[in-house]
């Protein structure tokens, strides 16, 4: 079976209120959180799971990203071309996950259907967390529901945060991880009791459906914005 290596890639930085993350926990507190582009590889396979976000002056939700930090510098910084990346798996479409799918021509996109309709036609409060110029303009591999997309890699549908969210779980050589997107945005959201969900979520009910398969798996969890991410350069972390 294929085990993969999965090296988190610092994409830009963005200052938010710590609630948008930890739904009310510590109103008024601002924290720096890093959007994350993951690449992982089993040696021949070279997947990407999300893109990043969409240009730093995006007129909606402006964020900071360094020259280091552009998606295909940082990708370089391990040695790996656009050309090269063979699958690119879309947590979901928001602007900060899916902004730079143009860049990979070579790649088998995935997303969830119920992503797709929904980011269509959100309510009027989410329009601006989807970039249909690039999310439109990407043609797709569309998923349905949980299954295995090759050796060593498959997704579950976690919705809550948007309808069509999924998460990755990754074969590694110490077991299983899960990209989780944003349905944990930090660690402390998930081993809080009662976990915590992000502020912006389409369906309360099923976002804690969703934790709870997820708790239920024992598996370790990369969460979506978590600064504590970039203390191991890799997972699993090199001893
Ligand atoms: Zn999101």
């Amino acid at each position: 079976m294929s085990q993969y290596t999965i090296y988190p890639l610092k994409v830009g930085s963005i200052v938010r209120q710590k609630s948008n993350m930890a739904f009310m926990k510590d109103p008024g507190k601002t924290m720096e959180m890093p959007l994350i582009m993951w690449y992982l590889t089993d040696g021949e396979r070279r997947v990407l799971v999300d893109t990043g976000g969409t240009a730093p002056d995006h007129r909606y939700q402006p964020y900071t990203r360094t020259k280091e930090q552009e998606p295909l510098a940082a990708l370089l910084s391990l040695g790996v071309r656009p050309g090269e990346i063979t699958d690119v798996i879309l947590t979901h479409l928001h602007w900060d996950h899916a902004g730079n799918n143009q860049l990979f021509p070579n790649a088998v996109f995935y997303v969830q259907k119920a992503e797709l309709q929904y980011a269509a036609a959100p309510i009027v409060l989410h329009k601006n967390s989807y970039d249909h110029k690039v999310i439109f303009n990407t043609e797709y591999k569309v998923l349905n529901g949980d299954c295995g997309l090759f050796g060593g890699i498959s997704v579950i549908l976690t919705p809550g945060h948007s309808p069509g969210s999924q998460s990755v779980v990754v074969d590694t050589s110490r077991g299983k991880y899960v990209i989780v997107g944003d349905l944990v945005g930090l660690y402390e959201c998930f081993e809080s009791e009662p976990m915590a969900c992000s502020s912006y979520h389409t369906d309360l009910v099923s976002y804690y459906e969703s934790l709870d398969k997820i708790k239920a798996l024992g598996y370790r969890i990369l969460p979506s914005h978590e600064p504590l991410i970039f203390e191991h350069g890799s997972y699993p972390p090199h001893i």
